[in-house]
């Protein structure tokens, strides 16, 4: 076969021929590499072999450098090509090593800013049966357990991204070595630093490829909270908990991997983790649960009672038990079965080895591959791409733009820290003295946070710091190049503070209200530049909260909207655009779920049942949760800007309006639909039947003891599609047909968490099909009389016409 350095024939790439390697040493050349740091790497290498989606290099330290795709691929996912290319390099490199060529191997992606990013997602897409998935699952174990099995020793070297499939693959591997950040010299805040996750539990599955055993075998029981949460985590943590095994300077990743690869291995524990039963409780109670508990509150009393037993024994057949006990505590109608099922494959493979785990995990992962679940997520990531697509245009680079927030309350606060967390300088007002003293601690504490979590780095830090001001008295705001004004919701009120904003700012600046529910278009029209105006419409909290809505008033121009676009993606946020209506897209359509909390209430359901049946129902937060996180005085007012625009279907039992005329105002002041006493993570519900109807003077029905979740989920959310079609078919978030349904997807999942879990209300009412919420709405309809859940025309007519919500009427 040809070594030449020319691009090479089909026939010649795809030799599995062994032999190979041992011919005539040749410089490669001539081969676009993506990635420059990858080039000089490979350049000193003396022998190759290119395949389909990968090529193997030899070095005279007799390393063999192994790309995992061939060099001009800037993306890396595993596709069944990719699998076909891995397994024929393994049986050439197995060749090589019984013929003593090669004492080490390190595997590294040609791509520049990430590693692998784990399955192809669109293959998942086309496949439909129980019977295809497990045959990917069986491949991907067969091939990737053909890496474990080499007998020199391998590396994988790791810039950038490497998640789900990807980190499973380098899990394989007998060392894992990383970058700190990207590439050489990235500049400051540069976006993609090396970060590893297997996100796999939040599309409804858990790692299936080896990950949810190998994970916990290198790292012990910390690998619960990753594989359960699916978080990122960056190169100084993942080096603490020993994830990575040897952390690099940039310019000397692959020096670094090759001296691994020749250094002395450890063996695979193949004999299962002995554990004492403290151990267990003490490390699921670091590691799993705390954020659970933070998240769950007063549902995880369950871990206190499996603590106490714990204590002193050996117990991991209990421990699975009653972890398993405890998360079905909240989780009875299994929605997040998967995160169960993750935590039962951990901890058996912990108990009976790596071997008889990859054989549990296998049989285990199948069952949530082919749910609508998984279907749903993976529709999403789709939407998210073409969000994100959508949303490319110019770019602002922050450190050079000065950014003036006006109003310091939940709000300001947050958009502050959101801008000075990313080394924009901001300055920050407020008519409130002590206002300003909270956002300060706020922006400070997020920046702290991200030193501490390795996100940014101590210079960079020192950066953002500086660059926030606040300031008490009205200031001049001639060298801001963008304003957001985030003072409290009164539409008079802005309209009086609206110009006075805008007399010192220079003629092109972008100008923004932060407003929940008031008309853009009616603000700019006490300004002299309305053109310059838009919405900027964050979620609370701004800092976390990934969603944006960006919106157009009627005569905001085209560059005011790019750039607020800008403007967003460079806080790492996704910008939807929308246009201008009472609520926008998110709020409007969430007002349905509020709203009907309010009639659930009423009709003696108890506030703890009707926030469990949402979370069940797929919701990140219950209604009632969220009321409080937004604030009773500010959802009030929201409420009332509904039901002035849309009537009727809003209207609903004023509980929020009694609660705050009795001092409740929310989480802000520990008092809401729920308590949040001092210290407490998560609301506690009032459960006392005495409390609840001296609280709702107007009097409630007969509570319900035994509640039909189901029943209250149906209410919950149908109303909710229904307003998410009535957006759509109107054409809030653009053109139906073309991203409409998407954007709408993914503003719901990231502003507001409705239906996250089944990839957005549309994706979930693709899942449904449109005669079946049709129907369901109907028996809705006539069981309660209510006008509220009689479906809306456009919804009737995509079931008449079987007509899919991602396509046009
Ligand atoms: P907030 O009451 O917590 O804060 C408002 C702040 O504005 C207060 O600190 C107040 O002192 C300050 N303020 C009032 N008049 C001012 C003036 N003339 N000059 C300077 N500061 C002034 O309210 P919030 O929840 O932060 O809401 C602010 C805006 O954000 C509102 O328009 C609201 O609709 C919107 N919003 C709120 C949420 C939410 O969940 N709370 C979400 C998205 C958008």
């Amino acid at each position: 076969m040809s070594n030449s350095a020319e691009p090479r024939s089909q026939d010649s790439r795809q030799s599995t021929d062994a032999a190979m390697l041992e011919e005539a040493p040749r410089r490669p050349g001539g081969y676009s590499f993506v990635s420059p740091a990858v080039e000089k790497w490979i350049g000193n290498a003396q022998e190759y072999k290119m395949y389909d989606h990968g090529a193997i290099f030899l070095a005279s330290n007799q390393v063999a450098r192994v790309l995992l795709g061939n060099p001009s691929e800037s993306k890396v996912t595993w596709s069944e090509a990719r699998f076909r290319s891995l397994d024929q390099m393994i049986t050439d490199l197995e060749a090589a090593i019984a013929k003593r060529q090669i004492r080490g191997i390190v595997f590294a992606s040609p791509a520049k800013d990430a590693f692998i990013f784990g399955a192809d997602l669109s293959e998942f897409l086309n496949k439909h049966s129980i019977d295809e998935f497990k045959e990917a699952t069986v491949q991907g174990h067969r091939i990737f357990g053909r890496v474990r099995a080499l007998t020199v020793k391998t590396v994988a070297a790791i810039r950038g991204a490497c998640v789900g499939g990807g980190l499973e693959f380098a899990l394989h591997c007998n060392e894992i070595v990383a970058c700190k950040t990207k590439g050489p010299a990235s500049p400051l805040f540069e976006s993609e630093k090396t970060k590893l996750a297997l996100p796999e539990v939040m599309l409804g599955i858990f790692p299936g490829w080896g990950g949810t055993i190998l994970l916990p075998a290198k790292i012990g029981l910390q690998a619960i909270d990753l594989i359960l949460t699916g978080k990122d985590v960056f190169p100084d943590q993942a080096h603490h908990i020993g994830l990575i095994d040897r952390l690099a300077e940039s310019e000397q990743l692959f020096e670094v991997a090759e001296n691994a690869a020749l250094s002395s291995r450890k063996p695979w524990n193949v004999q299962g983790v002995q554990w004492s039963g403290k151990g267990v409780v003490r490390d699921l109670k670091n590691y799993a649960f705390k954020e659970w508990t933070a998240r769950y509150g007063y549902r995880m009393r369950w871990f206190d009672q499996a603590a106490k037993k714990f204590m002193g024994g050996s117990v991991t057949s209990q421990a699975a038990a009653i972890a398993q006990k405890g998360l079905q505590s909240f989780d009875p109608t299994g929605k997040l079965e998967n995160t169960r099922t993750a935590l039962q494959v951990i901890l058996y493979g912990l108990k009976n080895g790596i071997d008889a785990g990859l054989a549990y995990e296998r049989e285990q992962v199948v069952r949530f591959i082919a749910s609508d679940r998984t279907r749903g997520m993976v529709r999403f990531h789709f939407a998210q791409a073409a969000v994100g697509e959508a949303a490319r245009g110019v770019a602002v680079s922050l450190p050079e733009k000065n950014v003036a927030i006006v109003g310091a309350g939940v709000m300001g606060g947050g958009i502050a820290a959101s801008f000075a967390s990313k080394g924009a300088k901001v300055t920050l007002s407020d008519n409130r003295i002590e206002a300003l003293e909270a956002a300060q601690k706020r922006v400070i504490g997020l920046i702290d946070k991200n030193e501490k979590r390795g996100s940014v780095t101590a210079k960079e830090a020192a950066v953002c710091r500086q660059g926030f001001t606040t300031k008490h008295e009205r200031t001049d705001y001639s060298n801001a190049d963008l304003l957001i004004e985030a003072i409290s919701e009164n539409l008079d009120l802005k309209k009086r503070v609206l110009p006075i904003l805008e007399e010192t700012l220079k003629p092109n600046a972008v100008m923004a209200t932060n407003t929940s529910s008031k008309p853009v278009g009616e603000l700019a029209s006490v300004l002299k530049r309305p053109e310059n105006f838009c919405g900027i419409h964050f979620f609370n909290p701004a800092e976390t909260m990934k969603l944006v809505e960006v919106v157009r008033g009627a005569k905001s121009s085209q560059q005011t909207i790019d750039q607020a676009k800008a403007y967003v993606r460079a806080i790492g946020k996704t910008p939807v655009v929308v246009n201008d209506g009472a609520g926008f897209l998110v709020n409007r359509v969430l007002s349905r779920y509020m709203a009907e909390s309010q009639h659930l209430l009423g009709d003696g359901f108890y506030p703890k049942d009707i926030d469990m049946a949402g979370k069940h129902a797929g919701f990140m937060m219950g209604p009632l949760d969220t009321l409080d996180l937004v604030g009773l005085d500010v959802a009030a007012e929201v409420l009332e800007t509904m039901i002035a625009a849309y009537g009727d279907r809003m209207t609903c039992p004023t509980f929020a309006k009694v609660l705050l005329d009795a001092g409740h105002k929310g989480q802000k002041t520990g008092k809401g639909f729920h308590l949040y006493p001092e210290g407490a993570k998560a609301g506690v519900p009032i459960t006392d039947p005495k409390t609840l109807a001296t609280l709702f003077t107007q009097g409630l029905s007969k509570l319900h003891a035994y509640p039909d979740l189901d029943y209250i989920a149906k209410r919950l959310t149908l109303p909710l599609i229904d307003e998410a079609v009535r957006c759509l078919d109107e054409g809030v978030a653009g053109e139906p047909g073309k991203f409409a349904a998407q954007q709408i997807d993914v503003g719901l999942v990231l502003g507001s968490g409705s239906l996250a879990i089944y990839g957005g209300p549309l994706s979930y009412a693709e899942s449904l099909g449109a005669d079946r919420i049709v129907s369901e709405l109907e028996t809705l309809h006539q069981k309660t009389g209510a006008e509220r859940f009689k479906p809306c025309d456009s919804l009737v007519e995509r079931a008449k016409r079987g007509i899919s919500f991602f396509q046009a009427l």
